[in-house]
């Protein structure tokens, strides 16, 4: 395999440095804060509480929503304030991904809200929330078959690298972000972003997963870390 160095001196199977702390809203029934890179992003979780919009009630199960936000300040150049097609998709994905993993049959007539807040961001912020948000609805006591994890792999000079910085992602050739569940293997997301042939896009997949487990582990300690010590 390459012994290519990246552009922030990483090996192409080596993550960013990443951090997750579970539990830090008071408010929220659940929460979790998480670094990867410069990546910096808040989720909190309410719920399962009863629907109070009445057409997204379903009478025998719960209802996942998702509201992905960046902050104006969170890159270089302001991001207009309020939702736009960017954030509508990636709510949209996130809750796909995350839903698999819920026993909301459990919570007829209720919802789940989660709010992803970008603080700031440097590329791979959809991966960074959904495994933000995983912790976070652990960390609401809401029963779940796995925890999901979001991790990227992609395309950069011509290499299959993993975990995309933003200037790999805007300078790079393809990115394909993934979310899975570790213990089954079940991929709950799966984009593919840029030109690949399939030799390509099976290394990177493999990359993403084999990141994914990585990432798993992290959540793993940060939910212990917050368990452990109460
Ligand atoms: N980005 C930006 N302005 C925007 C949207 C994105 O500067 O309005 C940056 C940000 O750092 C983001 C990166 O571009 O993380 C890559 O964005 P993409 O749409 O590929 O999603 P992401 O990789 O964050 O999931």
């Amino acid at each position: 395999m390459s012994e290519m160095i990246r552009e922030d001196g990483r090996k192409y199977n080596e993550l960013r440095p990443i951090k997750i702390e579970a539990g830090v809203l008071e408010r929220a029934d659940g929460s979790a804060y998480l670094e990867v890179g410069g990546n910096k992003i808040l989720v909190a979780v309410y719920g399962p509480r009863e629907s109070y919009i009445r057409r997204l009630l379903e009478p025998n199960t719960g209802v996942i929503r998702c509201r992905y936000n960046m902050a104006p300040f969170s890159v270089d150049d302001r991001k207009r304030p309020g939702p736009d097609r960017r954030s509508s998709e990636i709510s949209k994905i996130t809750a796909d991904a995350l839903r698999p993993a819920l026993m909301l049959e459990n919570y007829p007539r209720s919802m789940v809200d989660v709010f992803i807040e970008v603080i700031e961001a440097e590329g791979g912020t959809r991966c960074a929330g959904i495994t933000a948000a995983s912790v976070a609805l652990v960390d609401a006591g809401i029963p779940m078959k796995d925890i999901v994890v979001g991790c990227a792999a992609g395309k950069v000079n011509d290499e299959i690298v993993l975990d995309l910085s933003e200037v790999e992602d805007k300078e790079g050739q393809a990115d394909v972000p993934i979310a899975m569940m570790p213990r089954t293997g079940e991929i709950t997301l799966l984009q593919s972003d840029g030109d690949l042939t399939e030799e390509e896009f099976n290394k990177a997949l493999d990359l993403a997963m084999e990141g994914c487990r990585q990432v798993n582990e992290i959540q793993k300690a940060a939910l212990m870390e917050k368990y452990s010590t109460e």
